[in-house]
């Protein structure tokens, strides 16, 4: 059943409560830019966060790896006046290696570094920021939603809440989805699996390791890639594909170019009895549909508002979380305020098709063994390592990255590495 419309669908006015559900990186910052935004129009309005998941004490697991990519500084001090937390560091990301079809190249961004921590001590110190800033926060799963003409009703393990607008912050949370496409057009955004483990090889190795993290484009059509990231003392394993499974980590872990790559793996368990226990987890690789209407907003992975290749999900999740903000307090929260949302995140929507492309190819290059010629042709011609560069790293938009793929040198560069490798010089 879609709500009836009302006439008071404007921006939000003095006494009026948003409800985020889900306190992740992109509930907790449109909660501190809702707030940011309330103080800098002379409103006051209340600003409450219901999350199920205790941040703190290890109690909950994050599937995610956990590395913060540009511009994420910039995103929290500019955008949402937050100091980074630069103490939750556990490693700089110098570069990375890319592993496909046997062989490897090195792909470097000069100052372009990530920074790898613990996802749920970030998740912790955004939440505790968004408290620290007058947010309310509510430790409990929201279990059902009301949507009448002038609220909507939020049923929580802990009190009910009546609210004027819900944002979505819920991620890949089935459940919660659920209750939105119960009651209105919602669809979530459709799922690429992704099992996760992790990996003490001991200090020793973990120097040898470095601050690179390895990514592979595997052969097995199942598993559409496989990324090894350093992570202070350890390294965090992960595979990803429509339908991974344990079995299909298990080859991964043992293929030759994981075993390169990993040195001292023998040692596994040596330093800390509960590694490679297998956690799983979903990435979106598409957009929602309906993902905005009268009174409700989604943000972050719940929209499906994420690159369409590689991550950065976390730098989408706060993006989306402050532009949706903005919209509440400026235009509105009608489906029709929400255009200027859509409108806000063009750079995202209009550069999903060049990612869906680049993943189409890339996987289906891999698939067949091309992908050896690719990284061939890269290593005679800087312009297309610097497109391998933005697509493993996510540093540049895939309209970018393309275009440099369909730079002459570097098409000349590819068509001489295709005719070496099918007059079988496959060196
Ligand atoms: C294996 C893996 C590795 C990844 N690695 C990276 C990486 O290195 N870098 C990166 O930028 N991105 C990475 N991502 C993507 C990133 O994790 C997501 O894009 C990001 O977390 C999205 O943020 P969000 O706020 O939209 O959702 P989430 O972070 O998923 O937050 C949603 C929150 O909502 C809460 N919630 C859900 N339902 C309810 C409910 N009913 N009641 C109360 N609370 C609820 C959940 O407990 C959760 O805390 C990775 C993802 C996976 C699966």
């Amino acid at each position: 059943m879609t709500p009836p419309r009302t006439g008071d669908l404007g921006p939000l006015q003095d006494g009026s409560r948003a409800v985020i559900i889900g306190g992740g990186p992109g509930g907790a910052a449109a909660a501190i830019a809702l707030i940011n935004e309330a103080a800098a129009l002379g409103r006051q309005i209340e600003v409450v966060i219901v999350e199920g998941k205790q941040f703190g004490d290890d109690l909950h697991h994050n599937q995610c790896a956990g590395v913060l990519s540009p511009p994420i500084v910039e995103l929290l001090e500019d955008q949402l006046k937050l100091p980074f937390p630069y103490h939750l560091q556990r490693s700089l990301i110098s570069g990375y290696t890319l592993h496909a079809n046997g062989s490897t190249i090195q792909l470097d961004g000069g100052t372009d570094t990530s920074i790898a921590l613990r996802r749920v001590q970030f998740d912790a110190f955004m939440l505790a920021s968004a408290s620290q800033r007058g947010a309310r926060v509510v430790p409990a799963r929201v279990t059902g939603l009301e949507m009448h003409a002038d609220s909507i009703v939020i049923y929580t393990e802990n009190a009910p809440l009546k609210a004027d607008v819900v944002v979505g912050a819920f991620g890949m949370d089935e459940g919660t989805a659920a209750f939105f496409t119960e009651l209105t057009r919602y669809k979530p955004p459709p799922a690429l699996s992704s099992i996760v483990t992790k990996y003490h090889p001991g200090e020793n190795a973990m120097q040898k390791f470095g601050g690179r993290i390895h990514a592979f484009l595997p052969k097995d059509a199942r598993v559409e890639f496989g990324a090894i990231t350093p992570k202070g003392n350890h390294l965090t394993i992960n595979i990803a594909g429509i339908g991974v499974t344990s079995p299909l980590m298990d080859n991964f872990l043992h293929s030759t170019d994981v075993q390169t790559a990993l040195t001292g793996f023998e040692n596994a368990g040596r330093y800390d009895p509960l590694d490679l226990r297998y956690f799983k987890g979903r990435f979106p690789r598409g957009l929602a549909r309906h993902y905005t209407g009268d009174r409700y907003i989604m943000v972050g992975d719940a929209a499906g508002l994420v690159r369409a290749f590689k991550g950065k999900g976390i730098n989408s999740a706060i993006q989306t979380g402050v532009r949706a903000a903005r919209v509440i307090m400026r235009d509105g929260i009608s489906a029709s305020a929400f255009g200027q949302y859509h409108t806000a995140n063009r750079d995202i929507t209009g550069d999903l098709p060049y990612g869906q492309a680049m993943r189409l190819l890339t996987i289906s290059a891999a698939r067949i063994n091309l992908m050896r010629a690719v990284l061939k042709a890269a290593n005679h011609d800087e312009r297309l390592r610097r497109a391998l560069y933005d697509a493993v790293s996510a540093h540049r938009a895939y309209n970018q990255v393309v275009m440099d793929i369909l730079s002459p040198g570097s098409v000349k560069a590819l068509i001489r590495a295709f005719l070496s490798y099918f007059s079988f010089d496959h060196d």
